[in-house]
């Protein structure tokens, strides 16, 4: 019987879809480039499909115009067992918008994987089996605003509704004992928003925290000085972007 799944490009919309196949933008093995298993080799999933719309993101084939068929969870299962690696990353655009995420990533720890959940904590899915919790609450910065793929607004209006739920960020947080919080940053100011997010959600130590700088591109060293030095001060960690390093912003990796 079919379920309720978020419609990939239109997620407010949803449509009638197999409760044992999801989304797939794009599948494959490469390194894990950002956070505490940077440098992993890992096979990515990434659902398509996103209930926000970042200006900045860097998989708008996943958000802003999610491409890519529906694939079943045996498959995706197979693909990830056969990769031969040992940890699965499950990403998007917004994985935890599809209950179909639940079997998927209970099958893949079934299987002896290490299973790693990239979100930017919106929505929960009580059950869900993750190993490595993965969090990216979305700042201001992240607001499409005056996009003009968004010309209506509407989106922006959305994404700014939606792009912080402390309800759902606690919930994570306490149930998820290996965790991480990445923020992405591209301005000083940025910095008084995640200390007020920080004060909002409970449970979390430093080590926890993470500073990603914005863009697509390998920074310059002193344009990112002054998130090295935030974390140095706060004992917060330097999130580095390895992938965009060693193959640029190029799809696959
Ligand atoms: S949450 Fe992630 S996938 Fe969705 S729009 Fe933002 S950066 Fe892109």
């Amino acid at each position: 019987m079919g379920v309720e799944l978020p419609q990939a490009g239109a997620p407010d919309h949803p449509v009638r879809a197999s409760a044992d196949e999801l989304p797939v933008s794009e599948t494959f093995l490469s390194i894990q480039g950002e956070g505490k298993l940077t440098g992993v080799s890992s096979w990515f999933i990434r659902v398509s499909g996103c209930n926000l719309r970042c200006v900045w993101c860097d998989t708008p084939y996943a958000s802003w115009d999610p491409e890519g068929g529906r694939v079943s969870i045996a498959t995706l299962v197979a693909q990830a067992t056969n990769s031969g690696a040992a940890h699965v990353v499950l990403t998007g655009g917004e994985p935890m918008i599809f209950p179909q995420l639940v079997p998927l990533s209970h099958a893949l720890g079934d299987a002896g994987l290490h299973v790693t959940i990239e979100t930017a904590g919106t929505n929960d899915l009580p059950g869900v089996h993750a190993d490595l919790m993965s969090l990216s609450p979305k700042l201001a910065n992240s607001t499409p605003t005056g996009d003009p793929r968004d010309p209506s607004g509407a989106w922006a209006a959305r994404h700014e509704a939606r792009r912080l739920d402390f309800s759902v960020l606690n919930a994570l947080v306490a149930r998820f004992p290996d965790r991480q919080l990445k923020f992405v940053v591209s301005d000083p100011k940025d910095l008084a928003e995640i200390g007020r997010v920080l004060e909002r959600v409970e449970g979390l130590s430093p080590c926890d925290v993470m500073l990603m700088p914005e863009g697509v591109r390998t920074p310059n060293p002193s344009r990112v000085r002054w998130i090295a030095d935030a974390c140095v001060e706060r004992g917060w960690r330097y999130c580095h972007r390895l992938h965009i390093e060693l193959f640029g912003d190029t799809r696959g990796t």
